[in-house]
């Protein structure tokens, strides 16, 4: 039984005080022993949000870092600066870094393999954009952003990574996939990593499910068999989000 897990992506959202009053309000609301509630938060927001959070539920993830330890990266988070402020979770190769920011499935992959060594685990997004689904080429496009960015990753750690499907056009627009398409896609997803691994890696990977996930959608789309939980953006900076993480 895989369990849930749910994270709310703040993108640059939040100022640190502000951080510490959202902490405060989700706090209370949070709360459910099935599920591990991550809060993705920007760089600067990290420590204040892990100091805010200490004593709940709540575990606080990166938006994005480096794939080299320390040295001349102006601008750039290591992993090490992570693992000492006690930070657990990574989101890479999100679709607005890979539009925004340059990211390749190839620069994904090298963060995969970093977080990995510095026991951080990643949340890993892959997903189309609506010409590529038009197309008709999901599946082959988001098997290669899965194939590149594990490669060299082995199954025991592939076991504890999170994969999050998140078609581009459902990011920001309001537009939720319908729960057939999330959960086909996130079926093919774990027959693409029994492909590269075994039935046991893709039996044991959490698969979220990620694009205007609100309080209404949560509930059906986190009963699907191949659907472990939500990467949340918008609806994770209000109480809602406290909804979506009790969906049940
Ligand atoms: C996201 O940014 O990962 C996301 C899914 O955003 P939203 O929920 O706002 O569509």
């Amino acid at each position: 039984m895989r369990k849930k897990i749910i994270a709310g992506n703040w993108k640059m959202n939040m100022t640190p005080s502000e951080a510490v009053k959202l902490v405060e309000t989700l706090k209370p609301l949070v709360n459910n022993p099935d599920v591990d509630v991550v809060f993705c938060v920007p760089a600067i927001d990290l420590i204040p949000v892990a100091e805010a959070a200490k004593g709940s539920n709540i575990q606080v993830g990166a938006e994005n870092m480096y794939f080299e330890d320390k040295g001349a990266y102006t601008g750039e988070i290591s992993p090490l600066m992570l693992t000492d402020a006690g930070i657990k979770y990574v989101v890479l190769g999100h679709s607005e870094r890979r539009e925004y920011f340059a990211e390749t499935n190839e620069t994904v992959n090298k963060k995969m393999l970093k977080a990995f060594e510095h026991g951080i685990t990643p949340i890993m997004c892959c997903g189309e954009s609506l010409q590529q689904r038009e197309q008709g080429v999901t599946m082959d496009f988001i098997r290669q952003q899965v194939k590149v960015g594990f490669l060299g990753v082995t199954a025991d750690q592939a076991k504890t990574a999170v994969i999050a499907y998140e078609p581009i056009w459902a990011i920001g627009t309001g537009k939720t996939a319908t729960t057939e398409q999330a959960q086909e896609v996130c079926k093919d997803i774990r027959a693409c990593i029994a492909e590269i691994y075994d039935a046991a890696t893709a039996e044991a990977i959490r698969i979220q499910y990620g694009g205007s996930v609100n309080a209404e959608t949560a509930p059906d789309l986190f009963a699907q068999p191949d659907i472990d939980g939500g990467l949340v953006g918008g609806a994770s900076l209000k109480p809602d989000f406290g909804k979506i993480v009790n969906y049940k």
